[in-house]
């Protein structure tokens, strides 16, 4: 019996941070988000399919941008929320907005590159 290999879309792949080629490799070592030190400790290739993630010097400078946008649509709804469903002051909104904010930057952070990488990758079906 022929081993039967599930490969997820794209959009679940990019949200399970796998290699945007094969979506099976991981691109990061450490599998959890809230994870003590090497938060951002990648892997230079696909574990898998040996695509190389950082696609030339200075790649990742990019995803900040989106890091940017993430963090705005995060920021944006929780300071709403706060002030004007709440009803908290505007300091105190933006404060626990902030709090929000802080305790999301690594989902942020692996959320910004992943799609970063997805946005220039392409899937190709291993052989
Ligand atoms: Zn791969």
């Amino acid at each position: 019996m022929a081993e039967q290999v599930k490969v997820q879309g794209v959009f679940a792949s990019m949200i399970a941070l796998k290699c945007p080629q094969c979506h099976e490799g991981d691109l990061f070592k450490k599998p959890g988000l809230y994870t003590i030190g090497g938060m951002g400790d990648m892997y230079d290739r696909c574990p898998k399919c040996n695509l190389k993630y950082e696609q030339e010097p200075g790649f990742w400078w990019g995803s900040m941008y989106l890091n940017y946008g993430y963090s705005v649509a995060i920021m944006l709804p929780a300071f709403i929320l706060f002030k004007v469903i709440l009803g908290m002051s505007f300091y105190g909104s933006l404060a626990c907005a902030g709090i929000i904010l802080t305790l999301m930057i690594p989902v942020v952070f692996r959320f910004g590159r992943s799609s970063w990488l997805y946005w220039f990758g392409k899937y190709k079906k291993l052989v």
